[in-house]
């Protein structure tokens, strides 16, 4: 089993509900695990991942890995929200799966809502983490094709195009389709769902 993995998708596709029952899967079975969140993430109680659906755990909270090390009895780390560690995070969890023999199970989003990848996340693509996706559809009305991008809109409902990368709280993004953020972000194309 590869030891660094990156389950990734968009806002909304249950990455958070399969971190917790991944964890208590492991739990179950004897497997001490140790959920991560960074420090950023206030969109909910403190010391907890919460998933829309109703499922929570509780989770340590982290400003950086630089200096983490897992406890000696652990065998799975699960670290939601990755995307909003830096690369060298990224590269702390390098050193402890390639020198223990704990799993590191990272959750989070590939590229944020203009289009571009988050550091952490081409970090992981870079040191060979083991990338499985999430999916799901697209959240414009009546469209069922694969969600892959996110829209940021702004109080009055307008695409929000520049800004912080970096935005906690996800109550004004939209999980959409490419051809849908090409439509929306761009004014490319007719609507063709
Ligand atoms: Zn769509």
């Amino acid at each position: 089993m590869a030891n660094l993995h990156f389950h990734y998708g968009t806002m909304g596709c249950s990455k958070t509900a399969q971190l917790v029952i991944n964890a208590y899967n492991q739990n179950k079975n004897g497997n001490k695990t140790e959920i991560i969140k960074p420090k950023l993430d206030n969109r909910f109680s403190e010391n907890m991942v919460n998933s829309r659906i109703g499922i929570s755990a509780p989770a340590t909270v982290l400003s950086s890995l630089d200096r983490w090390s897992p406890a000696p009895d652990t065998k799975m780390v699960l670290i939601d929200e990755i995307q909003f560690f830096r690369p060298s995070d990224i590269d702390r969890l390098v050193h402890i799966a390639d020198n223990s023999s704990v799993i590191i199970m990272c959750y989070g989003l590939m590229t944020d809502s203009n289009e571009h990848i988050f550091p952490a996340s081409r970090r992981l693509i870079e040191v060979g983490a083991k990338l499985h996706r999430m999916e799901s559809t697209c959240q414009i009305s009546g469209c069922m094709r694969l969600a892959t991008h996110h829209l940021r809109f702004d109080a009055t409902g307008r695409v929000v195009r520049d800004g912080d990368q970096i935005a906690v709280g996800d109550s004004n993004y939209k999980s959409v389709c490419r051809q849908h953020f090409n439509m929306m972000y761009r004014g490319h194309g007719e609507k063709t769902r």
